[in-house]
Order: structure tokens, then sequence, then C-alpha cells
């Protein structure tokens, strides 16, 4: 049978683009979990939430297009259910205070999630221990609906000792995936909310020569458990060529400590040009060097998202300026379905099968803890046994013993009562 090849699927929206201000794809906050509202940041104003678009599946025409199966619309039918459902991705950020984490996270997801945020005095910050704070918006664009989690981690380095603050990510991390384990493996697997951590921004200060040993011990302990993707903040206090050395010399860091961070995916060699482009630039960024900023400024008649100096101002979104762009094309556009991808296939599965093997091996020492016990139990059983049997005997032996007494004395008897019985007639013959 000849098939005709079906229309191709018609695309759903525009490939994303790398510039402009909703080129990170986020148009409008829907609601903030923390209290907020519709919010948006000033000066940008939020794109009005469309009614999902999904797109149709082409009704197959049976008398025309008799080799038609239809199958070729099942992306299509995959789409419309994934639009439908909803995306939920949960962001870690981690690094000191006053690193530019939530001005980068609003700036990346055109909110303000940090609005009630109370910043620590020094005498706090002293005594603080490290907190994780969990803020959560659903976002819609387009008619997709995505519900961004982000994990906070402040006071993260802010004590002298660290392990504090390195066991609280790590913790935290474990217990999504625990929590996730353990519904799984429940009755109501259809509604399980996905909160495991899909992606730790980690925060390098740009004031340092390399990675500093804290920074290396926590990504130690985390790269086998989540996607790390560096990020040097702050990046507008270095020029081009500082930023290029301490992005060199991290590397360099990492590849001395065996540290394997976020492996991008190869592309596939049937991609369009431009794509395979954007991927290398992506690749060649990392560590991204990025500059936040949630205040819009006018340049050239136009409004851009900036930080204003004495010198002049920095664009946050000019390539030429930060990494920024960059690194929302890869969080939002490009990568964020590889980033939850790996998590779930390497990171959730290795956290798994350590769970099965203590629960097996959990299992295997209980059953040895039984077996041992009804041995010990069957043995004393045994031995109850024989002394029931010991003192059955004992007693029979005794009984025997009485009834052979008692059979001597009726013979003894017996014996007597002849005898008299003798004398008598004696008696009587005289
Ligand atoms: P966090 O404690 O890591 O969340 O840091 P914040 O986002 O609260 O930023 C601390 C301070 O640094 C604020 O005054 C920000 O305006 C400023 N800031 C944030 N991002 C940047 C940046 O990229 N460059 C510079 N120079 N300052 C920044």
């Amino acid at each position: 049978m000849k098939h005709q090849p079906p229309p191709p699927p018609l695309p759903l929206s525009q490939p994303p683009s790398m510039g402009g201000a909703a080129a990170g794809g986020v148009a409008s906050v829907i609601s903030s979990m923390n209290g907020g509202s519709n919010s948006s940041v000033s000066g940008i104003e939020a794109v009005k939430c469309r009614p999902p678009i999904y797109p149709k599946p082409k009704t197959p025409s049976f008398d025309k297009d008799r080799d038609y199966i239809g199958f070729a619309t099942l992306p299509e039918q995959v789409h419309r259910k994934s639009v439908k459902r909803g995306f939920e991705f949960t962001l870690m950020v981690v690094g000191e205070s006053g690193l530019g984490k939530s001005t980068l996270i609003n700036s990346l997801f055109l909110g303000d999630l940090y609005k009630n945020r109370q910043m620590p005095n020094v005498e706090e910050r002293i005594e603080k221990t490290t907190k994780v704070e969990k803020k959560t918006m659903d976002i819609e664009e387009r008619g997709v609906r995505l519900r961004l989690t982000v994990v906070d981690t402040p006071g993260f380095g802010d004590a002298i000792n660290c392990e504090d603050s390195w066991r609280v990510c790590t913790q935290y991390i474990d217990e999504q995936f625990r929590q996730y384990f353990t519904d799984e493996s429940g009755l109501n697997r259809r509604n399980i909310q996905d909160n495991r951590v899909h992606c730790c921004l980690y925060f390098v200060p740009p004031w340092g020569h390399s990675l500093r040993q804290m920074d290396l011990d926590l990504i130690r302990r985390l790269h086998r458990k989540v996607n790390i993707v560096l990020v040097i903040g702050k990046a507008d206090c270095l020029n081009k060529q500082e930023v290029r050395k301490l992005k060199e010399r991290i590397l360099q860091d990492l590849e001395d400590n065996h540290i394997q961070l976020y492996q991008f995916p190869e592309c596939d060699s049937d991609e369009d040009d431009d794509f395979k482009q954007q991927d290398r630039e992506l690749k060649a960024s990392i560590p991204f060097a990025v500059v936040g900023s949630n205040t819009i400024l006018e340049v050239a008649g136009k409004k851009v998202r900036g930080r204003q100096y004495p010198w002049g101002v920095v664009n946050v979104e000019d390539p030429e300026h930060s990494d920024f762009i960059k690194l929302r094309t890869f969080l939002i556009s490009t990568h964020m379905q590889d980033l939850k991808d790996t998590t779930q296939d390497v990171h959730y599965e290795n956290f798994r099968a350590q769970c099965i093997s203590q629960i097996s091996q959990h299992a295997l020492r209980e059953r040895g803890k039984l077996k041992r016990d009804s041995i010990s139990s069957t043995n004393g059983f045994d031995a109850a046994i024989s002394e029931t049997d010991r003192l059955l005997l004992q007693k029979d032996e005794e009984i025997r013993r009485m009834q052979d007494m008692l059979t001597q004395m009726q013979e003894k008897l017996k014996q007597t009562h002849l005898m008299e019985m003798k004398k008598n007639d004696s008696v009587i013959d005289v």
C-alpha cells in the first residue's frame, strides 16, 4: 500500500529568538502563590493573557485520503495534551547574599518574586543559618501555562562554617526526590506534583580569581543530584578580558576536580544552521556572565532593562554587555525540557536506584533476622519438647516402679493370707 505523506503539522508558535524583552518567552504572570495577584515588573507591560491556542488535529477525510492513516497527527495530539496539562519547572538559586540572585530571577521571568523580602542586618546574618525559601508563580504565554517554582537559599555562605549551607541544599533536593518516589509508589499516581529541582543556578562572585574552595565543595556535593549551571553574578564589575579569563579558570578548575556540570545535549544533525549556531554560542558562553536589573531605562528612544552608571548604561539584554539573553534562551526557550528530562532520567534514576537497593538490603536484613529468630525459636521448641519428654519418661518410670511395688505388696498379702489359712486349717485338724 502506498502512503501519501501527510501535511506537516502547523507550528504552534514562532521559534524562540535571542533578542527582545519577551524573547525568553514569558509573557504574563498570572498569580503568585505568595499572595501576589497579577504582577509584572514596573515599566514592563505584561502581555494580556490570551485564550489557549491548541492546534486542532486535522480531521482526516476518509473518502478522499484513502491512503492516509492519520498517525502523523500524533505529535499534535501529544502537544495538545501537554499544553492542556501545563508545565512545572523548579529552579534553585544558590549563592551568597548580594550577588544579584533575586534581581536576575525577576529579570528572567519578568516578575517580582521578592517584593516582600526583608534584608537581615549584620547581627542577624552572623547568627543566621541557611534557610530554604520557596516561591511559586504561574506564568502563561501564548496559551502555555508554566508553574515556576524558585527555591532560594537565603543565608547561604554567610556563616564561617559552610557545612550547614551545603546540608540544607542537599537535604532539600533529596527530600523532593524522596517525596516523588513515595508519591510514585502510592495509589494516586495521576496527580503527582513534581517538586524536584530541575536546575540549580550556582552564583559565583565576579571578584574572585576562580572557584573558591567552598564553591568546589558544594558543587562536588550537588553535581550528581541536580543539573548545575554556573553563573558569574554582577558581571558588569569586570571587563571583557577579565570575564573571559575568569570563565577559562573556572572551567579549568572544574576539569581538574573532575566535576561534571549539566552537559548540553548534542545538536541534531538535521537542525537548521541558525539553531546550530545558537547552540554553539550557548555552549561557548558557559559559565554565563550575567547582569541583572529591574530598572527600565530609555536608550536611544528604546526602553531597555539596564543599569545606569555615570559613564553610560549597561543594557542587560545586549549580548555585548552580558550573557543574560543567552542564559534566558537556554533556560526557558531551548533547554527547559532537557533539564527536566535529565533530572528524571539521570538524577532521579540514581536516587531511585539507591532507594531500591537500600529497601532490598533492608528486606534482606529483615529476612535474615526472621530466619535467625525462627531457627532459634525452633531450637527452643525442640528443647522444650525433649524436656517434656524427659519428664514424661521419668513419670512413666515412677508409675512403673509403683506398679511393681503394688504387685509385690499384693503378692505378699496373698502369701500372708495363704499362710494364715494353712495355719487355721492345721488348728482345726488338731
Ligand atoms: P541577592 O541577595 O543575591 O538576591 O542580591 P540582590 O538581587 O538583592 O542584589 C543585591 C544588590 O546588587 C542590589 O542593590 C541590586 O540592585 C544589585 N545588583 C543586582 N544585580 C546586579 C548586577 O548585575 N550588577 C550590579 N552591579 N549590581 C547588581
